[in-house]
């Protein structure tokens, strides 16, 4: 617009000099035009100036918005760098956390899995235990012992058929026990024995007898049953040894019968053997009473089992039938060491005894029957010792009782044997190759014997040191009356 109206200026014809100075004529119009067009001029100055004046501004404005411009663009630049770097940063928490989430998840999942695998284990070992319960339970209803379980309190939890039979219980009984202790099983008539036989609280029993008739004796014995975690009850095993007893029975008469019966023949051949030995029946050879000695002597042998094997049927039979008198054990001991000492040298063995070094109390005993337990130990340490040995027999006192020991440097008991020395009938195998002959009878009696008179007998032993038996005896005021 500006260059149009710059064209149409230019394009106005200037007036002559002459025409200005005329006057009022066409020079006065001249020089009116020429005043005009100065002025015009001058306009078209200004205008031109203003003009410039608005390009420069314009420049000015121009170059502050691109200097505002940049500047926006770099801080737009900035910030968008910025929001950049958050959103990146942003999208790496996004992952970071998706990706706990993600491990969370499959941490639960895990969890889960190995949860389910425990139910199902749970659920398992609820079933096996559950099966084994019934077994167990099977297993006691149809044991052929009577067996009844006392929980940890000591309470019947339960009882099998059995025991109904071996105690001739009625199921209202067994109903009445259930639940209850040991202790109150004596209202029940048909319990009361067994109450009797295992006292008010249950403990530990091994074996015990229990008579309740000709025909019916059981073996009681209780053991503790434990588990991971200790005590879990106790079991009462109830086992019916009628029929042993009754063969027992059967065969102790017979041993004694036959004992009996062989006692007088042989006793007969005794003295038959002696008065000819004597000379009483006329004289006889050398050679002849080196037989006759020879007979003598495994009759002599006989006799001494004839002896022990009654002696057994007698405490089988609990026949003791002591005469008790009061008695010094000092006396008895004493009296027994002269008849061994012959035989002691003759093998090449030492006896000593060694009497009290302070009072003794004195003792009421079976005499006959207390020197059976001294001879017996004696003997046996006159069997196991070899020779050059020595045997040591001393009488003392033990806590108010008297004492008797009987030491020897023989062969010693076998250590895995020691618990079986006591029994009937037993031999240690050291011993059966040291001395064939015995019967193993002589210290089951000798303990049957102690014990019947309110004693007690032990031995310590080594094997091939020696062996020490001893025994205690109350005093006469407290033993058996
Ligand atoms: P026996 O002497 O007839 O064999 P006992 O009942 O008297 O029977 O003894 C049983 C067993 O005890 C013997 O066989 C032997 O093994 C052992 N015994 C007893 N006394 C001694 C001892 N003094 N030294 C070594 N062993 C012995």
């Amino acid at each position: 617009m500006i260059q149009a109206s710059e064209t149409k200026i230019n394009n106005v014809p200037r007036p002559s000099r002459s025409a200005v100075a005329g006057g009022d004529g066409p020079a006065a119009e001249i020089a009116r035009l020429s005043a005009q067009l100065a002025d015009r001029d001058a306009e078209l100055a200004r205008l031109c100036g203003q003009r410039d004046a608005h390009v420069r501004e314009l420049a000015a404005v121009k170059s502050q918005l691109e200097d505002a411009g940049s500047v926006l663009e770099v801080r737009v630049g900035a910030q968008t760098r910025e929001l950049r770097k958050l959103t990146e940063n942003l999208e790496k928490q996004i992952k970071e956390r998706t990706r706990e989430l993600q491990s969370k998840i499959e941490e639960s999942e895990n969890s889960r899995v190995a949860l389910m695998n425990m139910l199902e284990d749970m659920e398992d070992l609820r079933r096996r235990t559950e099966e084994e319960k019934e077994k167990t339970l099977s297993i006691i209803t149809n044991f052929a012992d009577g067996l009844m379980f006392f929980d940890s309190n000591d309470r019947l939890a339960l009882a099998n058929s059995q025991i109904e039979l071996y105690f001739g219980a009625s199921k209202e009984d067994i109903k009445q026990v259930i639940g209850k202790r040991m202790a109150d099983f004596s209202g029940i008539a048909s319990f009361k024995p067994l109450a009797g036989l295992l006292g008010g609280a249950l403990k530990k029993v091994s074996r015990k007898e229990l008579f309740l008739s000709e025909k019916s004796v059981l073996e009681v014995s209780s053991l503790e049953v434990t588990g991971q975690r200790g005590k879990i009850g106790m079991l009462v095993i109830v086992h019916d040894i009628s029929r042993e007893k009754m063969v027992e029975k059967m065969k102790t008469e017979f041993v004694s019968i036959a004992a009996h019966q062989l006692r007088t023949p042989i006793s007969a051949i005794k003295w038959t053997l002696r008065m000819v030995l004597d000379g009483d029946l006329g004289p006889i050879t050398e050679e002849q009473r080196d037989f006759l000695e020879k007979t003598y002597k495994s009759n002599e042998r006989m006799i001494n089992l004839i002896n022990d094997l009654l002696n057994v049927t007698r405490i089988e039979e609990g026949r003791h039938l002591y005469s008790l008198v009061v008695a010094s054990m000092e006396e008895l001991v004493h009296s027994l060491i002269g008849p061994y000492s012959d035989i002691a040298k003759q093998k090449n063995i030492t006896i000593n005894f060694d009497g009290p070094t302070e009072i003794v109390p004195q003792v009421k005993i079976d005499v006959e029957k207390m020197k059976l337990v001294v001879s017996n130990l004696i003997e046996n340490a006159l069997k196991y010792t070899p020779a050059g040995g020595g045997i040591f027999v001393s009488v003392g006192q033990e806590g108010g009782n008297a004492k008797v020991m009987v030491r020897d440097t023989g062969m010693g008991i076998l250590e895995e044997q020691k618990d079986r020395i006591f029994t009937k009938y037993f031999r240690g195998s050291n011993a059966i190759r040291m001395e064939t002959e015995g019967t193993g009878l002589g210290l089951f009696i000798s303990k049957n014997i102690v014990e019947t008179h309110g004693g007690k007998i032990w031995f310590v032993s080594q094997e091939g040191e020696g062996t020490t038996f001893s025994f205690v005896l109350p005093p006469a005021d407290k033993g058996v009356q």
